[in-house]
């Protein structure tokens, strides 16, 4: 049944070929370090997208549009000013997005926000122009009602486009198809007085009745054909709309932390073909909406394939887009922009002879410390540290105990701050010369442990949320040192959990062991999980479970583990939690 409508799509794409719009920009990364160990949100997911369409050819570089910040004149059409004003707080901002308020740069969460909203109204005039789909890469906050934020959503993207609309004189019918796993309760309130309005939701989750929705709430675990069928019922009861925003909900994936649907990736892609074909002619915006999973992404880059080439092929598994793209960016780093590598100098000779003092210290006796600085501005590692009200960065090169010190400071409130410190060395794995790194931190001293931000073990000061970001670039200076790979020993559960993507245990039964605690515990928050092991209540095979810190790698060339040990010993052990022990009753 699948199959034959896959195919379906796949020849009627041939005969429709569209050409999509796309609105992205790097600020739609939300500068929130605490977000993903928080939520669960990959806060990469639109640049993940839109490096993938990029890449494949799906959107070219002319589809591709800027958004503008949306105005404050255009938020108060739907908005009130309590709300509007309630998020020039720290506070207010940080309870909508579940992080602490001193992880809260205001203005730059605005300027992500703002530039959503902008987008979505750009997308929606766009298409009613040009009757191409419009892709946001940021939107759908449908949890925005008019007066109050929440969910992640601290204004209305859409009904804000609707109302702008409105204002310009458009009159037409507008559909609202909401597919996130969760219903459009703002959406219905900030739309409650739109005569020319119907609202669909597909849904996973029943939060009471929504005045004027159309409402399908499905069981958990529903899973891609009882979906499927559901949408189809729900397409055929939408009145075709002279407008259309589609919310392509990420939250629909099976292992989504707050979306219970358990759809398949072929399931929500094989979704977005179908409204798109339902969709044929109609002006839409199509927006991502929730996902609260690490490859959310791909639903939403699948959204893309879906509009612009009617594709229902997946993007390979092992795809590992932060890689993909560090390596373009490494290639485009020339040894000289990087290092000492000119041509022997007189000043060298005099250097070499005692007659002048040594100039500077090559890191790994290749990288100058501005060559080190530009290689962090061109990764777009500085961009992210500004956003999070950083400035005025500089490295330094020493050497420690154990090997070659980096250390990366950056100024906050007219003091220096360590961001980053690390100690390399080269040294052999398994016969393979390898960059090893005995000591990686990533700091954000301005921001603070709390209730919602817990201390880490082994955390002296928050995170950066930048750990993938340094694995990449790690491995991307050791092809450059000509070493064969990357390795380092996680001294703790969430830093090998930041790690996998690109990392394994260099023992390939602790690999398997690793994978069968990464399963066993996928049902709880990485916070939670990680405190749960350093405090031995964790159990393997029902006895008490001690965390391995062994050597884990990121190979360049092949891999030695052998994939086969690893799934036998992922499959051998089970592991299970202990709730932490009631506190001591209190008086009060
Ligand atoms: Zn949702």
């Amino acid at each position: 049944m699948l199959r034959a409508r896959t195919l379906l799509y796949r020849f009627r794409s041939w005969l429709h070929r569209r050409d999509v719009n796309v609105w992205y920009d790097p600020r739609y990364r939300l500068p929130l370090s605490g977000l993903q160990v928080g939520a669960g949100i990959e806060p990469r997911r639109a640049d993940f997208a839109i490096w993938w369409l990029r890449e494949t050819g799906a959107v070219t570089a002319s589809a591709v549009h800027a958004p503008r910040r949306i105005t404050y004149d255009d938020l108060a059409r739907v908005h009130t000013p309590e709300l509007l004003e309630s998020l020039g707080r720290p506070e207010a901002i940080a309870h909508i997005f579940a992080v602490d308020p001193s992880d809260v740069p205001v203005d730059e969460v605005m300027t992500t926000i703002r530039l959503a909203c902008g987008a979505t109204l750009a997308a929606a005039r766009d298409t009613l122009r040009t009757k191409r789909p419009a892709l946001n890469l940021l939107g759908g906050f449908h949890h925005a009602a008019p007066g109050a934020a929440g969910g992640f959503c601290p204004v209305n993207d859409v009904a804000v486009a609707v109302a702008a609309l409105r204002n310009e004189g458009f009159s037409g019918r507008v559909a609202v198809l909401d597919l996130d796993a969760h219903p459009p309760d703002g959406i219905a309130a900030c739309l409650a007085r739109d005569p020319k309005r119907w609202v669909g939701s597909l849904s996973g989750s029943d939060w009471g009745p929504l005045e004027d929705v159309d409402e399908t709430v499905l069981p958990e675990g529903t899973g891609d054909g009882e979906y499927l069928d559901a949408l189809a019922a729900l397409l055929g009861r939408m009145p075709r709309p002279q407008l259309a925003f589609v919310l392509a909900g990420g939250d629909v994936l099976a292992g989504d932390r707050f979306g219970k649907l358990g759809v398949t990736l072929e399931g929500a892609r094989e979704r977005d073909l179908l409204v798109a074909t339902e969709l044929e002619g109609v002006p839409a915006v199509w927006l991502p909406a929730g996902g609260y999973s690490d490859r959310s992404w791909r639903v939403l880059a699948g959204t893309g394939m879906a509009l612009a080439a009617g594709s229902a092929e997946l993007i390979p598994p092992d795809y590992d887009p932060l890689d993909a793209r560090f390596r373009v960016l490494s290639r485009e780093l020339s040894p000289v922009e990087l290092s000492d590598t000119g041509e022997l100098t007189a000043d060298d000779l005099e250097e070499a002879l005692g007659m002048r003092p040594q100039r500077q210290r090559l890191l790994l006796g290749f990288y100058t410390a501005s060559g080190m600085e530009h290689a962090l501005y061109r990764f777009g590692i500085f961009e992210q540290l500004e956003r999070m009200g950083y400035r005025q960065f500089r490295a330094t090169f020493d050497s420690s105990g154990l090997g070659e010190r980096v250390r990366v400071y950056g100024e906050a409130e007219a003091q220096e701050h360590l961001l980053v410190e690390l100690v390399l060395e080269r040294r052999r794995v398994l016969g393979v010369e390898v960059l090893y790194v005995h000591w990686l931190s990533l700091r954000n001293p301005r921001a603070q442990f709390s209730e919602r931000r817990p201390r880490l073990p082994g955390q002296e000061v928050p995170g950066l949320g930048l750990a993938r970001e340094a694995g990449t670039m790690l491995a991307r200076m050791a092809v450059r040192l000509g070493l064969g790979g990357v390795a380092f020993r996680p001294a703790h559960y969430h830093t090998a959990y930041a790690a996998r993507h690109e990392f394994a245990f260099v023992d390939p039964e602790r690999q398997g062991r690793f994978e069968a605690l990464v399963r066993d515990l996928a049902h709880v928050p990485l916070l939670e999980a990680t405190i749960a092991i350093a405090e031995g209540r964790v159990r393997m095979d029902g006895a008490p479970y001690t965390w391995e810190a062994d050597e884990m790698a990121y190979w360049l060339r092949e891999s030695p583990a052998d994939a086969g040990e690893v799934e036998r010993e992922r499959e051998r052990v089970r592991f299970t939690l202990v709730e932490p022990s009631p506190a001591p009753m209190s008086g009060s």
